[in-house]
């Protein structure tokens, strides 16, 4: 079985940015969000279930999910989120079990940004690799990139794992709290410790 390396961080961390490095070295990317992102595009596979457990109102006039209206109906209402959650997890852990087990690489990264709070995952993975900086720098990341507020993505960060907890469960930590430069040499030589894994597995 080809290695399965999880990947994950808080929101703003830099797990797109070390998945992009990965990928420029040739492991194959793995994208749980990109997968959400297709299975509730127009036409996407998970559209018709969604439509018919929350209605026309979280569906967009192309077909495609609605994410301002479904974040309101499950804002707040732990049954709704549920709901969505019992539609799409299964559907995102079976399209990403797909992409692992075609994959052409020597080794897969798996991006899982809650691969800690959602317990089923660990258990797919060969190893978790955590992205970690400081909270104060991915707060002002996020704000960076996204215009919200500090409020809001304190809110954010605070509904996910802790950095703590984050790093309790890592087997690879990559250490993004400095410059952007700094990340590359860590991807290359998680890069070659996998290669050599995936030679003896
Ligand atoms: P999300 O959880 O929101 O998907 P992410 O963990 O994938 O985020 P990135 O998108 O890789 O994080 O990085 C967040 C932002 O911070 C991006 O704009 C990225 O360019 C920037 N960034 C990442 N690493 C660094 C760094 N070491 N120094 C400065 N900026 C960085």
């Amino acid at each position: 079985m080809i290695p399965v390396i999880g990947l994950t961080g808080g929101i703003g961390s830099g797990k797109s940015a070390a998945a992009a490095i990965f990928a420029e070295l040739g492991a194959d990317v793995v994208d749980t969000d990109a997968i959400a992102h297709e299975l509730t595009a127009p036409a996407g596979a998970a559209m018709a279930a969604l439509r018919a457990a929350f209605g026309d109102a979280v569906v967009t006039a192309d077909g495609a999910l609605d994410r301002a209206a479904m974040r309101r109906a499950v804002f707040a209402d732990a049954r709704q989120k549920a709901r969505l959650e019992a539609i799409l997890h299964p559907m995102i852990r079976a399209e990403a079990e797909r992409r692992c087990a075609t994959a052409a690489a020597p080794y897969v990264v798996l991006v899982v940004p809650l691969l800690l709070e959602s317990g089923a995952w660990r258990e797919r993975v060969r190893r978790v690799l955590v992205v970690d900086c400081p909270e104060a720098q991915q707060a002002a990341r996020v704000m960076a990139r996204s215009g919200l507020g500090e409020e809001e993505v304190r809110a954010i960060m605070a509904a996910q794992a802790s950095r703590e907890a984050r790093l309790a469960i890592a087997d690879d930590v990559i250490d993004n709290g400095g410059e952007l430069a700094r990340l590359r040499p860590q991807v290359e030589a998680l890069h070659r410790r996998y290669l050599e894994m995936a030679a003896v597995s």
